[in-house]
């Protein structure tokens, strides 16, 4: 899973990478730029492979559920 962290005090974000690595990233850049402030911002979850298969089979099953009973009644009619 890949995560960006979101600095909570400017509009600074890490690139997408690991949860740890992500952290360090973030804690760097606050111990940085906003010394003596509590680190804060929100973590953004990249979407994997697998939801995005899920994505897809929820479409196709969708589609199939259309053109199935548009089948069905073309060839009941014809
Ligand atoms: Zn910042």
């Amino acid at each position: 899973m890949q995560y960006r962290y979101w600095c909570g005090e400017c509009g600074f974000s890490t690139g997408w990478t690991g949860e740890t690595e992500g952290r360090l990233q973030l804690l760097r850049h606050c111990r940085r730029w906003h010394r003596g402030i509590p680190v804060g911002g929100h973590r953004e979850r990249a979407r994997g492979r697998a939801d995005r298969w899920g994505g897809c089979l929820v479409a196709l099953c969708v589609g199939l559920a259309l053109v199935v009973p548009a089948v069905v009644l073309l060839v009941l009619l014809v």
